[in-house]
């Protein structure tokens, strides 16, 4: 038997490979690189390649890549291989330091939201040292950040990491006014829970719609969905496990800690959980995972679905992003002390991040905007489009006393003074956690539940890390001047209650009563993406990115625009795909079945017999095929409408008004007639060989 101890990390370039292939001058001075981001000189990055390609090609590779996030919110890579001409006809192997630390790829054909004129299309791309080097597929892969060739940022991890840079500068400045000497970073960690459907690939390949857009754009319920929930926990089907088994296989080759695994709510949709690491590994890590599952399924003849909401009238799916904050020395920053000193701190940071939820609402809502998250965000499957936090009511009461000098009712003591008593003991992960909230305080980190299921993590904590950082900014700014430190601290912790409480709601997010009282509370609920979008290019918004050196001008400008662009062919690439099952199969299988009804009734007739059923299905499938001829007329005219809208704002709002409602009214009028057409007729396999295809 195969022991995990023994294959984890087996394709990874870690520190214990590291530690065995290089000089140990090397080996410090790359160290150094990974540890404070200082610039590796090209005799050392010349070592390191040629160790990295010996043990690459000891384990079977032939080519390396440099791996990268384009904005298309999927993986990048261009393979190279080792070889060069050595004369004679022979080849060597062959990596140089430059092509480890730089590549430039033609990269004229990723989204750069106008960054980069096409004449003008290099780019390069710039090792990450913080990320290890791993091999999939025979290939060397280096994770790298992607820009153009003015520096700009085209990728999702450079900004990550940028933001990851800002909230360090400020935690410190925090974390130095309370004495932590030995501190000499802090890093925001994060463990990425991921949700996925499994459908049989046979059967998937019967549905264009799943082809074609990831999601089904028509399809009834079956007689049983998930109201028994037997599904949620259930044991899991032997072909599932086996995935599983394959999968988390896969992943500990790579060094990814993939640790939790369930069925979910819906028939055929289960969740993988890491455990929690560095932001931008668990980005880099999660990316894979994505990637591995939809491998390791096709080896199983299953598809693996990533769709924020694959099927209608089932969960959708999410990923849930637990994120806090730690010190090199191993201090979760989100986790109540023992100390009142460490108390304090911790009070200091929660406010920090109850701040910055607050101010920056708009950002985190159009950090996890797509077409897809759409149909799951106040679904009541998933969060709200509210942005609002729980905290809980043991930490609730502790705010409370805070702002009010009242005791702390089921303490029986207060809790006035910070930085002289002790909070009282706070439950960690405590089982009432509400499920309905957007972001949510679990005990010692804080988890971003309105993440979808196919999103990269990357936008999230880069607009969470820097908003943070923002307010740790503010604080440190008052704090450091400050002559009484504890009274000051006092002050700010208790008037940042006071301002921002509207953030916080610890009741049942699914209520319609919330909705009103949100609107009252004045926070915005941006209910679809073309609402939440242009309230990237705020001033408020565009002060934070530049001022922290997250994005330039340019750069906002930029990710706005590829964001309209890509809910614009999102929704054109579904509404093109409807028109076409449609005109293609659903029309006409509706007429060959009222053809073969109509067959009967004169036969029928012609022997006297009565014909009811022939007489009234044959005279509801005229109906419903005059009203769907007629919706697709006219969704057909909307997409001929929208090319004349230059505007992308203007578009994407078009397309959600025009041509998502008129696919849903579609929708509405096949979905009823398909419970009552004979199914040999019927075009597609319908939800229920889908959702349970998987035996
Ligand atoms: P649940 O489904 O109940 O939310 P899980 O155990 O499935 O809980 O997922 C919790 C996730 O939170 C795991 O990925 C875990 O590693 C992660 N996590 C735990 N502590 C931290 C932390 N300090 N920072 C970031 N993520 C964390
Ligand atoms: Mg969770």
């Amino acid at each position: 038997m195969k022991q995990v101890t023994d294959y984890f990390g087996s394709l990874v370039f870690d520190d214990k490979v590291m530690k065995s292939k290089l000089s140990s001058d090397v080996y410090k001075k790359l160290k150094k690189t990974i540890q404070d981001g200082e610039e590796l000189d090209i005799s050392v990055a010349n070592s390191v390649a040629q160790a990295m390609k010996d043990w690459a090609i000891e384990l079977g590779a032939t080519h390396f890549t440099h791996w990268f996030q384009p904005m298309t919110g999927v993986t990048a890579e261009k393979h190279d291989s080792f070889i060069s001409p050595a004369g004679d006809d022979r080849v060597i192997m062959e990596f140089k330091g430059k092509e480890l630390v730089k590549g430039e790829p033609d990269a004229s054909s990723f989204p750069s939201g106008g960054l980069r004129a096409t004449c003008e299309a290099r780019g390069y791309t710039a090792w990450d040292p913080t990320s290890y080097a791993f091999i999939k597929d025979k290939v060397l892969c280096i994770p790298t950040a992607f820009c153009s060739y003015s520096g700009e940022a085209l990728d999702k991890k450079t900004p990550l990491l940028r933001s990851m840079q800002a909230i360090n500068k400020q935690a410190m400045r925090v974390l130095k006014l309370f004495g932590n000497e030995n501190v000499t970073s802090i890093k925001t960690t994060v463990g990425p829970e991921q949700e996925y459907f499994l459908v049989d690939k046979d059967v998937y390949l019967k549905r264009p719609d799943l082809i074609y857009t990831g999601r089904t754009l028509f399809g009834a319920m079956p007689p049983k969905g998930q109201e028994l929930e037997d599904h949620y926990f259930g044991v899991i089907k032997p072909r599932v496990q086996d995935f599983m088994n394959d999968l988390n296989e896969e992943l500990w080759k790579l060094g990814i800690l993939g640790k939790t695994e369930h069925n979910e709510v819906a028939p055929a949709q289960h969740e993988l959980a890491p455990i929690f690491s560095t932001t931008n590994i668990a980005a880099d890590h999660n990316q894979l995972t994505m990637e591995i599952m939809q491998k390791v399924a096709k080896k199983h003849n299953m598809v693996c679905l990533l769709h924020e909401k694959p099927f209608k009238g089932v969960n959708g799916s999410g990923k849930h992003n637990n994120w806090s904050i730690s010190t090199n020395t191993g201090i979760n920053l989100l986790e109540p002390g023992d100390t009142p000193s460490e108390n304090a701190q911790f009070l200091l940071f929660l406010v920090a991040v109850i701040k910055a939820v607050d101010e920056y609402q708009d950002l985190l809502r159009i950090s996890v905007a797509s077409a897809g998250n759409d149909f799951r965000l106040g679904a009541n499957e998933a969060p709200p489009a509210i942005i609002s936090m729980f905290i809980g009511s043991e930490l609730q009461e502790v705010l409370d006393s805070i702002e009010t000098g009242k005791p702390i009712k089921s303490k029986g003591k207060s809790f006035l003074k910070i930085g002289a008593d002790v909070l009282p003991d706070l439950p960690k992960d405590t089982t009432d956690r509400n499920r309905t909230s957007p972001f949510a305080f679990t005990g010692n980190k804080f988890e971003f539940r309105a993440v979808g299921s196919s999103e990269s993590i990357s936008c999230a904590n880069i607009m969470l890390n820097t908003a943070v950082a923002e307010e740790l900014k503010k604080f440190a700014d008052i704090l450091e001047k400050s002559d009484n430190f504890d009274n000051d601290l006092h002050a700010l912790i208790k008037n940042t209650i006071i301002e921002h409480k509207r953030i916080i709601f610890n009741g049942n997010g699914y209520d319609d009563a919330w909705i009103k009282e949100a609107e009252e509370r004045g926070l915005l609920n941006l209910k679809s993406t073309p609402e939440a979008l242009p309230y990237y290019l705020n001033k408020k918004n565009v002060d934070l990115f530049t001022s922290h050196s997250i994005y330039t001008v340019n750069e906002i400008n930029a990710r706005y625009e590829i964001a309209q662009e890509h809910y614009a062919k999102v929704v054109n690439i579904e509404a093109l795909t409807a028109l076409d099952m449609v005109n293609k199969y659903y029309l006409p299988a509706i007429s060959k079945f009222s053809n073969f009804l109509i067959g009967s009734i004169a036969n029928k007739k012609s022997i006297g017999l009565n014909a009811e059923y022939e007489t009234n299905t044959a005279s509801i499938l005229a109906d419903a095929s005059n009203k769907i001829y007629e919706i697709k007329r006219e969704l057909e005219k909307s997409l001929v409408e929208k090319d004349k809208i230059t505007d992308c704002a203007k578009l994407s709002t078009y397309l959600k008004d025009n041509v998502l409602t008129k696919m849903e009214a579609l929708r509405t009028v096949i979905d009823e007639i398909e419970l009552i057409v004979d199914k040999d007729y019927w075009p597609f396999v319908s939800y229920g060989d889908l959702l349970y295809s998987v035996k």
